[in-house]
């Protein structure tokens, strides 16, 4: 008979659905598959308690966690030190305990740029994104640190889209400019890869377009689109189409999944496992 030992433990009673998360699906099919004897749970943390719960997770003994909006920012109070992609964007997706110190990495540009090289290298290349959000912030920051030769923010907001820009030609060795998206915008003919960094085509409205001229979209040109759900775009169709290549927003979602468990066991999981688990749930 196996020896029960109450003695220094809380057990929990969760009262919340814990295998609804698509990245917990993903990173759970790692686990499993890798035999693996971890769990990876979804845990909603309101604002007012998120210094509670990051304490939490020290005394429990987690090896690290992600963290969603509108975590990303506060949570660089609680830790001890920042990845240098996360101390420019001053913002945290993933934290993990290196030599006891909580440091907080920025793993949704590492991931998209592990995603893109498997079709092209960003280095000395000239970049177009659509967008000035969390998800075009950690891009382009990402894409810069890897050696782009210039970066187009193309974005609605002037305000957003300036501050992004500002943030590039400050911070990182590369050149950049903001371009006020209002009707529709021309792709520059030498652009080498282009990148939906906006929420358009995103489930339910995932007919949305964005509004360019497909004529400016040449077949060298290299295409990318962060939208996870569903995978397949309009922007990647009509890419796809005019002979382009293109990288859907699984191949991102996936590439994050794997940098974090690396972070956080020390192993390399296999992407296809976790990429399978993830078409599943999105299917
Ligand atoms: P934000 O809300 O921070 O930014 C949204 C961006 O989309 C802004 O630039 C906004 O422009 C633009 N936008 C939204 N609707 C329109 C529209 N109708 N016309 C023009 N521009 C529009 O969101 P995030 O950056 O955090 O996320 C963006 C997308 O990235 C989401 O769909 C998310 O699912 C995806 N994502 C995917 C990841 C992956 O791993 N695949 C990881 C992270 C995010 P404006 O500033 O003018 O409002």
């Amino acid at each position: 008979m196996k020896e029960l030992n109450f003695k220094q433990e809380l057990t929990a009673a969760f009262g919340q659905p814990i295998s609804e998360n698509p990245t917990q699906v993903m990173v759970e099919a790692a686990y499993r598959h890798h035999n693996l004897d971890w769990r990876y749970l979804t845990i909603e943390v309101s604002p007012e308690e998120l210094e509670s719960a990051v304490l939490g997770a020290k005394a429990m003994g987690f090896r690290g966690f992600n963290c969603t909006i509108p975590h990303k920012v506060k949570v660089i109070e609680y830790l001890d030190g920042l990845g240098e992609s996360a101390s420019l964007m001053k913002a945290v997706s993933c934290v993990v305990q290196k030599d006891g110190l909580w440091i907080g990495e920025n793993t949704d540009g590492k991931g998209f740029i592990s995603s893109l090289q498997e079709i092209t290298d960003p280095m000395d290349k000239k970049i177009v994104i659509f967008g000035a959000g969390g998800a075009a912030r950690a891009i382009s920051v990402e894409v810069a640190l890897s050696g782009a030769a210039s970066i187009t923010i193309v974005n609605r907001s002037i305000l957003r889209g300036e501050e992004l820009t500002t943030l590039l030609t400050d911070k990182l060795p590369c050149s950049a400019d903001f371009v006020s998206w209002e009707g529709t915008y021309s792709i520059p003919s030498d652009t080498d890869v282009v990148i939906n960094a906006t929420s358009i085509g995103l489930f339910p409205d995932f007919e949305a377009r964005l509004d360019y001229n497909p004529d400016s979209l040449l077949s060298r040109m290299v295409v990318a689109d962060v939208i996870p759900n569903p995978p397949s775009t309009p922007f990647v169709r009509e890419a796809r189409k005019k002979g382009c290549k293109a990288i859907d927003g699984l191949g991102m979602l996936v590439s994050q999944g794997v940098i974090g468990i690396q972070h956080w066991t020390g192993m390399k999981p296999d992407s296809a496992v976790m990429r399978k688990a993830l078409e599943e749930v999105f299917d």
